[in-house]
């Protein structure tokens, strides 16, 4: 028997210490731990990895505070465009849509797109008749929005900048600690459970102010995020072109699995060296097959967490 263990992630980026206050740490940090209590009791109950980090991320999608689901950000269009992946490390499964706008929660389509489908990623209109097929759940894509992110896209698109911001780092534009337009804002899930096996699941609004149609590392098995019974499942948030490019979530994996290194001189390689390298920010939680449990980020925070079962949550921001 393993000892369970779930990870989070509401994304990583220019948080400020200084301007992060008392209320606005507790408001993310509670939201962080009542989801990791949550979802934590699936393991706790023997259930599986694969529907523990499909409820976690579920639970992320339905809060506002992340960028995924409900609370997602801006396209330049004014727009939501959501894409979600899951992958179970037992079977090397994965589903994933990407470029949807109309799915309540996108990891529960990438689920049914793992679990009823004989393909791994649909995209936009496709993607959104299957899940209505499966029974998914399809809401008016307005109701996405939230005044915060709008605030966030009219901030960036002020600013004179034709570029996609970062949910976290848009955030930091407006000198507000979590201001919502200098966040990377993806949510994410990584999980070990009782019987051994690992999984992991992704989910994102994007980037703020991001070009309709651009699809980032979120949905893409192997950069976004990647799950193997004999290394490690990872979940990622960041600059997603620069993950893609290093395919992140499976270089950590690779590097296990070819190298010999351990889950977090693997991670650290990614994060720290590889990923910096191409201009990458952002960050990873992932979990190894012995339950070691790492969270490294290269900006100045991350919302994350982590519940081993039977134990109190642990939850942080900063470094
Ligand atoms: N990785 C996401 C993307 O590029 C954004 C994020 O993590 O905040 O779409």
């Amino acid at each position: 028997m393993t000892k369970p263990v779930l990870a989070i992630h509401g994304g990583a980026g220019a948080i400020s210490l200084a301007e992060t206050t008392p209320e606005i740490r507790h408001k993310y940090e509670s939201a962080l731990q009542q989801i990791l209590e949550s979802a934590g009791a699936i393991l706790a109950a023997d259930g599986s990895a694969l529907d523990a980090v499909t409820e976690a991320v579920r639970l992320l999608e339905e809060c506002p505070l992340f960028n995924a689901g409900y609370g997602a950000v801006f396209t330049s269009e004014g727009k939501h465009e959501l894409d979600a992946s899951i992958m179970d490390g037992s079977s090397l499964k994965s589903g994933a849509v990407a470029n949807v706008t109309v799915l309540r929660n996108p990891v529960l389509a990438a689920r049914a797109v793992m679990d009823n489908s004989a393909h791994v990623l649909f995209v936009g209109e496709g993607a959104e008749a299957f899940a209505r097929e499966q029974g998914l759940e399809c809401v008016a894509p307005t109701f996405f929005s939230t005044p915060e992110r709008r605030e966030q896209l009219e901030r960036v698109q002020r600013s004179g900048s034709k570029q996609m911001a970062l949910d976290h780092d848009a955030q930091a534009m407006s000198f507000a600690p979590l201001d919502e337009t200098r966040k990377l804002g993806t949510v994410g899930a990584v999980a070990l459970d009782s019987h051994g096996n690992l999984a992991a699941a992704t989910s994102t609004g994007g980037m703020t102010n991001k070009q309709p149609g651009r699809v980032g590392d979120s949905p893409l098995i192997g950069a976004g995020c990647y799950a193997n019974n004999h290394t490690c499942a990872v979940s990622t948030t960041g600059t997603g072109e620069a993950f893609i490019r290093t395919v992140a979530a499976y270089d950590v994996s690779a590097q296990m699995e070819y190298g010999g290194k351990s889950l977090a001189d693997a991670a650290d390689q990614v994060v720290y060296e590889k990923l910096p390298k191409i201009g990458g920010s952002g960050g990873m939680i992932a979990v190894d097959a012995q339950g070691n449990l790492v969270m490294p980020f290269n900006t100045q925070g991350m919302y994350r967490g982590y519940i081993q079962i039977g134990q109190a949550p642990f939850v942080a921001i900063h470094a």
